[in-house]
């Protein structure tokens, strides 16, 4: 019988984080303060976040060693499980071998726990009573609030109005953490009031929210921000994954042709990814591939300089893939991936070429979903659809050159809250978004006059 599940014990849960930068081909470039243009220091960020995780943020150490109370927290739920699609590989009739890490048994059913606990338990150690973010679905703001329950900090959600009415299972999730959870725009900040007042009833985007909790963040002494993709520290926490999947395919005796994840701000997808990265800057030949939506598709489309984190232009400026700040993707069910900007980590390694990155539009994806789901078991969160669309892409590419591969992907959370989408697609109900030409042109025009990238 072949071996369907790779279990590591509590033990194996990584004792470092790994670092990409030490491995990348050249310097990651640094944020530019959007005034003088000129590279911020780590200071500037003081107000925002605490010093440990700023130190993290601009490392270029290769390991960073875990403290032990975040790894047993991380034990609640980790190592997880590495499985062996045996079903799917079934069912497509490949030859081909293909492995998931699935990240959807942790508390909040996602990968996102993963930095939010370790970012909670800095805080902690920092004296942080009290952080302030935003959620666009609800899958960050629910993993924050779950870490902020195990710490006895009290965490402030910004969440998008149209989410906060439409979501209401996600808004009960963050509460029964203790999270307190309005709707943005609200009457609780300047931003909030500024934008009601000029319209009483806007459904709010995440850049509005992120304005929102950064100036809650920036104006009390008792709070900073957190955010749950993007930014290097974030990503460099998700490595437990990678590393994990590494030694569980040891055990199977498998090392990958390929390696899968989808990508909103880059974090699930770093997290499978970059401990591979380590192997491709040692001279190993294996591709690395970022699966987009194709009405969101920053890495295969966008314009790659210099532009804000958010729509509001509250933040230092980023070197990555952008739409332009004020890009507003088509409101399709990967919330999470509808982001107008990149990890700028992400997009370096796109930009030289150690990255793939390809695009899918939603109906092929949920198809791909379903056809998994029916496989494996499992129903994948709609983002982690489109890994799963990608890897159906590598087996028919396989089948091509008649020659198998070994693939493997990051199922990075599951699709429990998310099954009113799974209704419309089977209904036959949702709408495909190719982005316009027009749009792409438009979002280049917000970003003229910024930085350019040599
Ligand atoms: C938030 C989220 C994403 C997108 O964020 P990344 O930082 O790109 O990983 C993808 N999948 C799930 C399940 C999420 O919760």
């Amino acid at each position: 019988m072949t071996q369907r599940r790779y279990l590591l014990s509590e033990s194996e849960i990584p004792s470092h984080w790994y670092n990409v930068v030490a491995d990348l081909p050249s310097p990651p470039l640094p944020p530019l303060h959007p005034g003088t243009h000129e590279p911020i220091g780590p200071e500037m960020l003081e107000p925002l976040f605490p010093m440990a995780l700023i130190m993290q943020e601009v490392s270029a150490d290769r390991f960073i060693a875990i403290p032990d109370p975040i790894r047993e927290v991380l034990a609640m739920w980790r190592p997880t499980p590495l499985h062996r699609a045996l079903g799917l590989e079934a069912a497509l009739g490949t030859d081909c071998k293909i492995f998931y890490k699935y990240e959807g048994g942790s508390p909040a059913g996602s990968h996102k726990p993963n930095t939010a606990v370790a970012q909670a338990w800095y805080n902690a150690q920092e004296g942080v009573k009290r952080i302030a973010t935003e959620t666009g679905a609800g899958q960050w703001g629910s993993a924050l609030s779950f870490a902020g329950s195990l710490y006895g900090i009290d965490v402030k959600v910004y969440m998008v109005r149209v989410s906060y009415d439409g979501k209401p299972a996600r808004r009960s999730m963050m509460e029964a953490w203790g999270g307190s959870v309005v709707a943005s725009p609200s009457i609780d900040t300047n931003a909030g009031r500024a934008i009601l007042e000029k319209d009483p009833h806007s459904t709010g985007s995440l850049g509005i929210a992120i304005s929102e909790a950064v100036e809650d963040a920036a104006t009390r002494d008792d709070t900073k921000y957190a955010l749950g993709s993007v930014l290097n520290h974030v990503l460099l926490h998700q490595t437990v994954i990678g590393q994990e999947a590494k030694k569980q395919l040891d055990m199977a005796g498998a090392y990958p042709d390929v390696v899968v994840g989808c990508v909103g701000g880059g974090s699930n997808f770093a997290g499978i990814a970059f401990p591979f990265i380590a192997d491709v800057a040692a001279g190993k030949k294996l591709r690395i591939v970022a699966a987009e939506p194709a009405s969101c598709p920053t890495l295969t489309r966008g314009h790659y300089g210099y532009d804000f984190g958010d729509t509001a232009g509250m933040t230092p400026l980023l070197p990555m893939h952008t739409l332009g700040h004020t890009f507003m993707p088509a409101p399709i069910h990967a919330g999470g991936l509808r982001y107008h900007g990149m990890s700028p980590l992400v997009s370096q390694l796109v930009h030289a070429g150690i990255v793939e990155p390809v695009a899918y539009l939603q109906n092929e994806c949920f198809a791909a979903g379903v056809q998994f789901a029916r496989a494996e078991g499992i129903i994948p969160a709609p983002e982690a659809t489109h890994a799963i669309r990608a890897v159906l892409a590598e087996v028919e590419a396989a089948r091509e050159a008649g020659e198998p591969r070994t693939i493997l992907f990051n199922l990075c959370g599951h699709g429990h809250l998310e099954l009113g989408a799974y209704a419309q697609y089977l209904a036959g109900d949702l709408v495909d978004h190719e982005l316009e030409q027009s749009a792409l042109d438009a979002a280049a025009d917000v970003i003229k006059g910024m930085p350019a990238i040599a």
